[in-house]
């Protein structure tokens, strides 16, 4: 399997991790054309996370743009309230058929930590996650949904007690323990093999809108739009679209508080070329390549890489990627609850600001497909405690 997206992806990590992720790279090629995995991943997609998730005409949002129609891919739907379903029941899975008893994760703002013990929970696995002590303090709900569902939650004291490093102190637990654990990463991004396996696994969505669109439109899209943390959601709608050159795809970073101020995580649309968690790509760091800080208003878009893939449509034009601030996300996560009575979560909130921009000028007979990539339930407290609500 090529390791590489043009120059980008690879795997730069430590020796010692190398066979562990060969391992995993020769396993995840049987399973995925294995048709008793793939059977298992159906089964749980359909009868546990409550695929396949609805593809909605948002008649209302279409009429306020009064532009292209705009469909909308209801990630917020499934199990859990989040696209992150798809990834951590797909590694799940493939953990238990290496016969891999422990999965460990790290987590930021504790979202992707709570899908993975979710995963755990309903395959009978043990969790352990990794997170940042500033987080645990910012994000105790979702410490509470870990531990509630049985995982192991360690708090990480060192460096700045971010996510950066919890990364570090779950690869030096996996560099310890790969016989017994396998370590479920969170996004499209990572040494190889993962950003090709979580694409993989995401790309259930671009299927179902494939499907969905050619039932209800009788053809393909003009354009898809998905946010971009480190891309997950984001490369599971645009890639089952690649070789279709005339459907147009965009990717919505978030540009916190203006991409002038330092505040944002645009890694794509002002990054340079570097090596984060064991991948090249574009990500935010100073000029003597230490990590940035990134920052949104979104907590699963605050991630200072992004996945290797994107970085390769970006440098081949084929995907086009636009910074969105804050404030529009906030509005947007406005608008869309009061115009279709569905709160996105704000990383969605920055999707459907891009897309409303872009149906705006688009023609009535094209179609715009905007993945909604969570619920908003787990951001409430946020929008409520900033009193833009009357
Ligand atoms: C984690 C998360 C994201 C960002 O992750 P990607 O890998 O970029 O998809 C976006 N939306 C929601 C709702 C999330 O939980």
């Amino acid at each position: 399997m090529n390791s590489r997206f043009g120059i980008y992806g690879g795997q730069y990590v430590p020796e010692i991790l190398v066979p562990a992720l060969q391992d995993l790279e020769r396993e995840y090629l049987v399973a995925r054309n294995d048709p008793v995995f793939l059977g298992e991943l159906e089964s749980y997609n359909r009868h546990y996370g409550g695929r396949e998730t609805p593809l909605y005409f948002a008649r209302r949002l279409t009429e306020r743009c009064g532009g292209a129609k705009i469909y909308l891919k209801r990630e917020d739907l499934c199990h859990g309230g989040a696209h992150k379903f798809n990834n951590v029941m797909g590694q799940a899975l493939l953990a238990r058929r290496m016969g891999k008893k422990r999965l460990i994760a790290e987590t930021g703002a504790g979202q992707h930590g709570t899908a993975t013990a979710m995963a755990a929970a309903v395959l009978g696995l043990k969790a352990e996650i990794y997170m940042g002590e500033r987080d645990v303090a910012r994000q105790r709900m979702n410490v509470f949904r870990m531990k509630l569902m049985g995982a192991k939650v360690h708090e990480v004291s060192s460096g700045s007690k971010l996510l950066k490093d919890a990364i570090n102190e779950a690869l030096r637990d996996w560099s310890g323990s790969v016989e017994h654990t396998y370590y479920l990463l969170g996004t499209a991004a990572g040494p190889h093999p993962y950003p090709t396996m979580v694409r993989d696994f995401q790309s259930v969505i671009g299927r179902e809108i494939r499907q969905q669109l050619q039932a209800a439109e009788g053809g393909l899209p003009d354009l898809l739009v998905a946010c971009v943390g480190g891309g997950s959601n984001a490369i599971g709608t645009f890639h089952p679209f690649i070789e279709d050159t005339g459907v147009r795809m965009l990717g919505a970073e978030a540009a916190g508080e203006g991409l002038e101020t330092g505040h944002h995580s645009a890694s794509l649309s002002i990054g340079e070329v570097g090596v984060l968690q064991g991948c090249k790509s574009y990500l935010l760091q100073d000029e003597h390549g230490m990590i940035h800080e990134a920052h949104s208003i979104a907590p699963g878009l605050d991630y200072p890489g992004v996945g290797p893939e994107h970085s390769f449509l970006k440098d081949l034009k084929r995907a086009e990627y636009v910074g969105v601030t804050d404030k529009e996300a906030l509005e947007s996560f406005i608008t869309l609850s009061q115009v279709e009575g569905i709160i996105p979560a704000l990383e969605s909130a920055h999707a459907v600001s891009a897309g409303m921009r872009e149906a705006t000028s688009m023609s009535k007979d094209q179609v715009v497909v905007i993945t909604i990539s969570g619920r908003g339930d787990k951001d409430l407290e946020t929008v409520f405690d900033m009193g833009v609500v009357e």
